[in-house]
């Protein structure tokens, strides 16, 4: 028996379709799906963040992100606007009718947060933070697991296991690269992984071009290769101005660039969006 027997594909059973539902629209996340989830690294400003999220709702998308709890190697860093940020994306998601996911960083926010998103993200500092993982798992909302920095594929699943045992079924596994010696790039995509996790788990796969490369010209190559190796969606980085951004400028795509990113993916060829595909 696998360590991660929760997580872990059963001979002859199919994929989890993990659905989200909000207020305003029903999202499945699954194969054959390839949702889109775009937004700003973080929440900046009322203002800024409702102009960004009707923009990427008239593009296209299925869903928006954007971090009011900001986990930042230094402390110096903007962190995110708390609290604030999480009213300023509960109104996006009643002006776009999107659903919203953001990230929790300590599970004492956990209640706050479900509140007023619809899906709850733990970003890859946090994938073994256990305390977290546990209330993530107690909590109504679906879950969306980055992995860790430095989180080996087993360690991955073994982190959604702690979601999943904890009552929570509905969990989204996201690769957003690795660190290795690399440097010219912010971390290393793990491609192989998604078709492996893909293999070993149930669960549905996404991927975060933005950080796994760190560099806007990468993003869209990288997402490409993503949806080719089947996985079942994509977590972007946009932003009006990104050179202005408080966090990830770099790795940002404006709205032009990213409409076009997301015209490229609904018209990539039949066979690698084909329900079933795996
Ligand atoms: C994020 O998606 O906002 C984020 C901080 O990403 P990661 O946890 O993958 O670094
Ligand atoms: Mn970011």
């Amino acid at each position: 028996m696998k360590a991660y027997q929760l997580a872990a594909r059963q001979d002859g059973a199919g994929s989890t379709v993990v659905t989200v539902s909000s207020p305003g629209k029903t999202v499945h996340i699954g194969p054959g799906t390839c949702t889109v989830i775009a937004g700003p690294c973080s929440v900046e400003s009322r203002d800024d963040y409702l102009e960004i999220a009707l923009l990427l709702k008239e593009i296209g998308v299925d869903m928006l992100r954007g971090g009011a709890f900001k986990p930042r190697t230094s402390p110096y860093s903007f962190a995110g606007l708390g609290e604030e940020g999480l009213d300023i994306l509960a109104e996006a998601r009643a002006v776009t009718g999107l659903p919203v996911v953001t990230e929790v960083v300590d599970p004492r926010d956990m209640e706050r947060v479900c509140g007023c998103v619809d899906v709850i993200q733990i970003g890859s500092r946090n994938m073994q933070n256990f305390a977290l993982l546990k209330e993530a798992g107690r909590s109504p909302l679906p879950v969306l697991l980055k992995r860790g920095l430095a989180a080996t594929i087993e360690e991955w699943l073994l982190a959604a296991e702690y979601i999943l045992d904890a009552g929570n079924p509905r969990v989204i596994l996201c690769e957003r690269g690795i660190r290795t010696f690399e440097e010219m790039t912010r971390n290393t995509l793990d491609i192989a992984a998604v078709a492996l996790v893909k293999e070993l788990s149930h669960l549905p796969v996404i991927v975060d071009p933005s950080h796994a490369t760190g560099r806007r010209s990468l993003v869209a190559p990288a997402a490409r290769a993503a949806i080719a190796a089947g996985a079942d969606g994509l977590m972007v980085e946009v932003h009006q101005n990104p050179d202005q951004a408080l966090s990830d400028g770099n790795q940002s795509l404006s709205p032009v660039l990213f409409a076009n990113l997301y015209r490229d993916i609904r018209n990539l060829p039949a066979w690698l969006g084909e329900p079933g595909r795996e």
